[in-house]
C-alpha cells in the first residue's frame, strides 16, 4: 500500500459504507469512467452516467429515510463524489449539485415541504441551485430577482446565470430579495422553484473549457407563480440559510477537486513509471522525484484535512465555515497545480486528447472559481483571525 491507500483505508466509514462506496468506484470504473471523453467532447449532458447512479440509488444517500431516502454518513458522501468525480467531473458535479441544491430543503424546510417535494429527489431528481446573477457573482447580495408576495402565492421575476444543472433541474433552491425589504442583505429569501413552472426559462447554455458534459443554465424568470409554501424559512433569512448551506456544498465540492486531483496523481505516476528517456524511466531523474513528493505531500494533506471536516460534519458540529473555506481553497489549489504537471510529466502527449490528463487540466480551473473563488476564500480565511475592536 502506498501513502494515499492506507489514507484511504482509514476513512471513516462503516462496513456497510465501505461496500457501498466500493460499489461506487465499481461503477466509476465501468461505466462512468469510459464514458468520460466521449462526453467531454461532445459536450453531451451524463444522462447514461445518471442512470447507472440512479440504478444504484445513490439520491437516497442524502434523503432522510422519512421522505423515502437511506442516510449514510456525510464522510461516504464525500467519498462517493471523490469516485465519482475522479472519473468523470462533469458527471461528479451533476450529482453532488443535487446535493448542494436540496441540503437547505432537507435542513431547513418544514415537514410538509420535505413530504412532498424530496421523494422525487431520493428516486432520482436532479437539483439545482440559483444564486449567481450577471450582476451578482462573489458579491451575492448584489442578486436582482425579485420575490412579489401575492395573496398564496410568490411572484418571480428576474434572472440567473451560470446554474448547474439549470436546465434539467427538477427542483431549484432559488435565491432572491423579498419585495418591500429595502435592505439588501436582509431581504435575501429562498424558495424551491418546481421544473415546469409557467414564466420558468432557459435563455442560454454555456460553451465551457471544461466541465463539458454538464449543463450550465442562464435563466429567466417571468412572473413565476410559486406556492407560498414553498418558501424556505421566512422573508429575509436566505442569507443565513446560503450560508448554512454553502458550509455543507463547500467540502463537496473540495471532494469534487480532490477526485480530479487524484485521478491526475495516478495517471502521472503511471506513466512516468513506463516513458523512458536517456536509458531510464522518467520516475528514475532526481528532479522528477522532488516535485512527485511535493505533489504527494499536498495531495496526502489535503485529503487528510478533507475527513478532518467531514467528521466535524458528522460530529454535528455546525462552527466550521473557515475550516470548509480552507478545504475548499486548498484542495482545488491542489486539483490545479497537480492537473497542471501531470501535463507536464506527459510532454506532448499530455497536450494531446488521447490522455485524460488533458481533460483532467481544463476540468480543475473550474473548482478554483465557484462556491466562493479562491480569493474570496483566502479573505475569509485571513479576515477570521482580525482582532474585534
Ligand atoms: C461552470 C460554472 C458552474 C457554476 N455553477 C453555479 C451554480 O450551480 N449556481 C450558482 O449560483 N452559481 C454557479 N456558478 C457561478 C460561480 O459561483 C461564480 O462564477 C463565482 O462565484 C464568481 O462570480 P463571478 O463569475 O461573477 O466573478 P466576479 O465576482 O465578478 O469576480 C471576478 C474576479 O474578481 C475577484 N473578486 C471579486 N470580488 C473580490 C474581492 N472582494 N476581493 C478580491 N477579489 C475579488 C474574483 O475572485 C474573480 O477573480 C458557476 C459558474 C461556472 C463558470
Amino acid at each position: 500500500m502506498n501513502v494515499l491507500e492506507r489514507l484511504d483505508a482509514a476513512i471513516p466509514l462503516s462496513s456497510e459504507e465501505r461496500m457501498l462506496v466500493d460499489s461506487v468506484k465499481a461503477l466509476a470504473e465501468n461505466v462512468i469512467g469510459p464514458n468520460a471523453a466521449r462526453l467531454d467532447h461532445a459536450a453531451e449532458f451524463p444522462w447514461d452516467n445518471l442512470r447507472g447512479i440512479n440504478e444504484l440509488g445513490l439520491n437516497a444517500m442524502f434523503v432522510p429515510e422519512a421522505y423515502g431516502g437511506a442516510p449514510v454518513s456525510y464522510c461516504a458522501y464525500l467519498a462517493c463524489v471523490r469516485e465519482i468525480s475522479k472519473a468523470c467531473a462533469s458527471t461528479g458535479i451533476t450529482w453532488s449539485t443535487t446535493f448542494h441544491g436540496m441540503k437547505p430543503l432537507i435542513d431547513f424546510g418544514t415537514e410538509p415541504q420535505k413530504q412532498r417535494l424530496l421523494p422525487r429527489i431520493a428516486t432520482g431528481g436532479l437539483g439545482a441551485l440559483a444564486i449567481t446573477e450577471p450582476t451578482a457573482g462573489s458579491d451575492a447580495t448584489g442578486m436582482r430577482t425579485r420575490f412579489f408576495p401575492d395573496g398564496d402565492s410568490i411572484v418571480v421575476n428576474g434572472g440567473k446565470t451560470f446554474i448547474s444543472n439549470g436546465d434539467v433541474a427538477d427542483l431549484y433552491l432559488l435565491f432572491g430579495k423579498w419585495d418591500g425589504i429595502d435592505d439588501p442583505k436582509k431581504a435575501i429569501s429562498v424558495l424551491i422553484l418546481e421544473k415546469g413552472t409557467p414564466g420558468l426559462s432557459v435563455i442560454r447554455l454555456e460553451d465551457k473549457m471544461g466541465h463539458r458534459a454538464s449543463s450550465t443554465a442562464t435563466l429567466a424568470f417571468d412572473n413565476c407563480r410559486v406556492p407560498r409554501t414553498n418558501l424556505l424559512g421566512a422573508p429575509g433569512d436566505g442569507l443565513s440559510i446560503l450560508f448554512a448551506s454553502l458550509n455543507k456544498s463547500r467540502p463537496s465540492v473540495a471532494a469534487h477537486a480532490l477526485g480530479i486531483a487524484r485521478a491526475a496523481f495516478e495517471d502521472a505516476v503511471a506513466y512516468i513509471n513506463e516513458r523512458r528517456q536517456s536509458g531510464r524511466t522518467i520516475i528514475e531523474f532526481q528532479g522528477i522525484q522532488f516535485l512527485l513528493a511535493d505533489l504527494a505531500t499536498e495531495l496526502a494533506q489535503c485529503e487528510g484535512w478533507l475527513w478532518h471536516v467531514g467528521r466535524l460534519v458528522d460530529a454535528g458540529e455546525t462552527d466550521f465555515g473557515i475550516e470548509a473555506s480552507m478545504l475548499k481553497m486548498r484542495a482545488s489549489d491542489v486539483a490545479m497545480r497537480i492537473a497542471t504537471e501531470a501535463v507536464q510529466l506527459h510532454g506532448g502527449y499530455g497536450y494531446c486528447k488521447d490522455y485524460r490528463v488533458e481533460r483532467l487540466m481544463r476540468d480543475a480551473k473550474i473548482t478554483q472559481i465557484w462556491e466562493g473563488t479562491n480569493q474570496i476564500h483566502r479573505q475569509l480565511i485571513g479576515r477570521s483571525f482580525m482582532r474585534k475592536a
